[in-house]
């Protein structure tokens, strides 16, 4: 009945499917979500398109098909609990899905689903069950739209159309904002496939507790606004979103009974089988660690191909525990040394045509695993030996719960994540405090400076900006697409004033000194983006008397909307005046520099360090430039030069810019480096450098200088590291590379100066003198000593008995600790039975040391006793043999008050 469809083939015909049907494939986005801090990672396929249903971004298509990578491991959608203990859950998956951005609805969405599952891929129609909204509290209307769509489809079966409320059926992406009902397509695999036909008063049925009924694909239909819990308004225009787990879909059409049995996952499980020899019996009766390494290296494979490396917090943990958690599973299996390179390679070669980012990164990815296993493996032994002493405390103790605390203990010392521990705990019947752990991590990461790992975004009314624009076009003052954005082709723009904004209203006027937004009908300031900062400039008017705002920054709060943010200098502006708006060139053309000189310095990177070294995060400002980029090391001082010399020698090259629009996707087949976390459009503005073979081409929406000759000088100011497997690098060009050279020639010609020395002989001149000044050192220390030797030859001649024993207690002028033991040694070949003690200040810290004879020592007079309690006067302690022992302290000026302790302690002992 079935046609031997594989994974590939299924995901390219549901795409293919849409593609016909109008739909333009918009690529896979980031696992890591451009421009929302409030997600760790990608986790639905309408992340990215979420700007288009708040009203904030205007797509070219309206609509769209895609099949978006996801990860759920972290937050509400956790599913790490469950991956590897069963056969339908995974850390990473591909969503499938198709869009209607106030296009087509439901009529369409439900015909096209019956006809992808039933006519292409020929599912028996008999098996398909279909769900529908009907509100379980009564205040939203019943979908019956949808349901008098799913009557309309040939051959369905109308007793397959069933009515769920809340839960199941209505989607909201938040407590407000674009909700509505949906519709699930359900999947009966057959009485076979009940995992709980011995229960007592079981029953299979479609949102049931067993296996025989499968959800396979959610069509959400987006047509309320919600205000408020109980206000609910229609949208003006509705919405489609749909979304199919990749995994479900093929393993039903392979009629396998797990996801990790399609040919997606078990090419992986065949790659660990091979490394571990089993046979395939002995694999299935121990199957959990399969599973758990096979999802794992497919997401960390994903994932370090979009720039997350494993580290210490956020998505960098995640990457980090994943993958020790898959290192710990193959212990399981045998497998000791590192391997998870080699699962890789296989994720690699069956997903890269699909995501040719894994095939880029090949490198990058493979040496990222190697490296982590092997730090991994330093200290697992330790950890996992320390973790069954605590839960064997733990039982002895009859404690269910292992203390989060310990937990993170364990995992800031030994490196064993919160997640491992706990999948050893519970091995054992025992649980771990979760949160407990995340406690003390957050208070370690307080206490370490590293701040939160996420911080909250600022809520920002958009509604008033979007009026704005709304209003305008609907006059006609505005073109559809909003305030007309160049800030490519000229410095300078007329145009009258559209709007004025004040403390979040739209006004007519303002005064002098207000603080004011205003839009015009077009801009030739660049608005922050892509690293590179917003301009700065005037806007001026000759209307009435004249008045000028100084713009300090720009922004777009909305889809259409630009606005120039300043301060009323003079005069008052007035809607519909007449101005010029002018960008601050000079401080526009260093940040071209910077611009142009942070893509050399990415190529360069690539070039000295390695295709790894990607963009992580980068700074365009007009005093210098700051680029973050994934290294596993410091760059080394030798690297940095060639690297700043290769950027130089690419800027006297005097490479003519080539700037062109074009298709996304032909540009990252041509090889176009993407920047992970950022979002792109259709039609992407591309840069490269390099005259018949650019050695820099990127996609890249900044300002750039005509020739890399503009740049002028460009000098590396520092390397650091930013995150971690994340360095980060600052350099100057242009203005700020010829100041800081001036800076530092005035302070060598000032040095040279004080030195009576040229420039070029400063390091030969300051090397003789450094020796100098050590040699005379040595010399004053000789004489010193000799001093203090001389003193106390004179101390010895004088040294007083107490009770028939001489005992010498005095403090030394600028004696070491050498010196005073050579003194004691001094006084103990003059006396053969007696006490000396002796106390000096080295480099401003008090030292006492006292020597005993042995003679004394059977009478009870200790050395280290004498310096433990005189040492405690000058706030120290210390201690040693009974014939020698020496202390320090913390006041040097009670010293003598310490030595003038000594004879009355030893009379007391006599
Ligand atoms: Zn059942
Ligand atoms: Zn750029």
């Amino acid at each position: 009945m079935k046609k031997a469809w594989t994974g590939a083939q299924i995901r390219q015909s549901f795409i293919d499917f849409f593609i016909t049907r109008g739909h333009t494939f918009v690529p896979s986005s980031s696992l890591v979500p451009g421009g929302d801090q409030t997600l760790l990672f990608t986790n639905a396929g309408m992340v990215q398109f979420k700007d288009v249903f708040l009203g904030t971004d205007i797509r070219p298509y309206k609509r769209a098909v895609n099949s978006q990578k996801c990860m759920r491991v972290a937050g509400k959608h956790n599913d790490l609990d469950d991956v590897g203990r069963d056969d339908i859950h995974h850390t990473f998956f591909e969503m499938l899905g198709n869009w209607s951005f106030g296009d087509y609805y439901k009529k369409e969405a439900i015909a096209w689903a019956w006809e992808l599952l039933t006519g292409v891929w020929g599912i028996d129609k008999a098996s398909l069950w279909t769900t529908c909204f009907k509100d379980d509290k009564g205040d939203i209307p019943t979908d019956e739209e949808a349901a008098e769509n799913w009557r309309k489809q040939p051959g369905i079966n109308l007793e397959h159309i069933l009515y769920f409320g809340r839960k199941e059926n209505f989607w909201e992406m938040a407590d407000t904002g674009p909700c509505g009902p949906c519709s699930e397509i359900h999947v009966d695999r057959g009485l076979e496939f009940c995992d709980r036909q011995d229960v007592p008063g079981h029953v299979c049925k479609v949102n049931g507790d067993c296996h025989r009924f499968v959800e396979i694909w959610n069509l959400v239909f987006i047509q309320y606004n919600r205000l408020s819990l109980t206000d609910l308004q229609p949208l003006p225009a509705t919405h489609v979103d749909t979304g199919m787990g990749l995994d479900r879909i093929v393993s039903i059409m392979q009629g396998v009974n797990s996801n990790y049995r399609t040919d997606l996952l078990m090419p992986l499980i065949e790659t660990v089988q091979r490394l571990t020899k089993d046979s395939d019996a002995q694999r299935d009766l121990n199957f959990t660690p399969y599973r758990v390494i096979a999802d794992h290296t497919r997401a960390c494979t994903f994932l370090i191909a979009d720039g997350v490396v494993p580290g210490n917090i956020g998505r960098n943990y995640v990457c980090r525990m994943i993958i020790r958690r898959a290192s710990r599973f193959g212990l399981k299996l045998g497998l000791k040394e590192p391997f998870l390179a080699q699962v890789a390679a296989t994720v690699i070669d069956h997903y890269g045509d699909a995501y040719p980012e894994l095939k880029r990164n090949r490198a990058t990815i493979l040496d990222n695993l190697t490296r982590e296993e092997k730090r991994f493996q330093r200290t697992v032994d330790a950890g996992l030996g320390y973790l069954d002493e605590l839960l064997a405390v733990l039982k002895s103790q009859n404690t269910g719960v292992l203390d989060g605390r310990l937990a993170f203990n364990l995992y800031a010392t030994l490196g064993l994540p919160f997640e491992l521990t706990r999948d050893v705990a519970r091995e054992q019947g025992l649980e771990v405090d979760e949160a407990g752990f995340r406690k003390a991590m957050e208070l370690h990461r307080l206490a370490s400076g590293a701040g939160k790992a996420f911080g909250a975004l600022g809520g920002e009314d958009v509604d008033i900006y979007r009026n704005i624009v709304q209003n305008l076009v609907n006059q006609n003052k505005l073109g559809h697409s909003g305030v007309a954005y160049d800030p490519y082709s000229t410095l300078e723009v007329e145009g009258r004033v559209l709007a004025i904004v004040k403390d979040g209203v739209s006004v007519q006027d303002a005064e002098e000194g207000d603080r004011v937004e205003i839009i015009l009908p077009k801009t030739c300031f660049y608005v922050e983006s892509g690293g590179q900062v917003s301009d700065t400039g005037t806007i001026t008017s000759y209307a009435g008397s004249g008045w000028e705002v100084q713009v300090e920054d720009t922004r777009r709060p909305a889809a259409g909307a630009i606005v120039h943010i300043g301060v009323v200098v003079r005069g008052q502006p007035q809607v519909d005046d007449p101005v010029v708006a002018q960008v601050d060139a000079g401080r526009r053309r260093d940040i071209m520099r910077n611009h142009t000189a942070t893509h050399l310095l990415h190529a360069e990177l690539h070039a000295i360090l390695g295709d790894h070294a990607r963009q992580a995060g980068s700074l365009v400002a007009p005093d210098r430039l700051r680029f973050d980029f994934t290294h596993p090391e410091a760059v080394t001082p030798e690297q940095l030069e060639q690297i700043e010399a290769g950027v130089n020698r690419d800027i006297l090259g005097n490479h003519r810019l080539k700037i062109v629009v074009k298709p996304l996707q032909q540009a990252i087949s041509e090889g176009a480096m993407a920047l992970f976390g950022e979002k792109y459009g259709e039609m992407v503005r591309t840069i490269s450098i390099g005259d018949q073979d650019p050695f820099s081409y990127e996609l890249c929406g900044g300002t750039h200088v005509r020739e890399t000759g503009d740049i002028g000088l460009f000098l590396i100011t520092s390397e650091g590291s930013a995150a971690a497997g994340v360095r980060r690098i600052e350099a100057v060009t242009g203005r700020g590379a010829y100041e800081l050279v001036q800076k530092r020639m005035r302070s060598l010609k000032q040095a040279a100066g004080l030195l009576s020395s040229q420039l070029e002989d400063l390091p030969a001149k300051t090397q003789s003198l450094l020796d100098e000044l050590e040699r005379e050192r040595k010399q004053s220390f000789k004489l010193r000593q000799a001093l203090v030797a001389a003193e106390f030859g004179q101390l010895l001649d004088s040294t007083p008995s107490v009770k028939g024993v001489p005992v010498l207690a005095a403090v030394l002028q600028n004696a070491d600790s050498e010196t005073l033991r050579q003194m004691c040694d001094r006084f103990r070949q003059k006396f053969s039975s007696g006490v000396v003690v002796l106390g000096s200040a080295v480099e401003g810290h008090p030292v006492l040391i006292a020597a005993v004879t042995d003679d004394l020592i059977k009478r009870g007079i200790l050395a280290s006793e004498i310096v433990k309690t005189i040492a405690q006067v000058v706030g120290g302690s210390g201690g040693g043999r009974p014939n020698l022992a020496q202390a320090g302290g913390k006041d040097p000026t009670r010293l003598q008050e310490a030595i003038d302790q000594v004879i009355p302690l030893v009379e007391k002992k006599l």
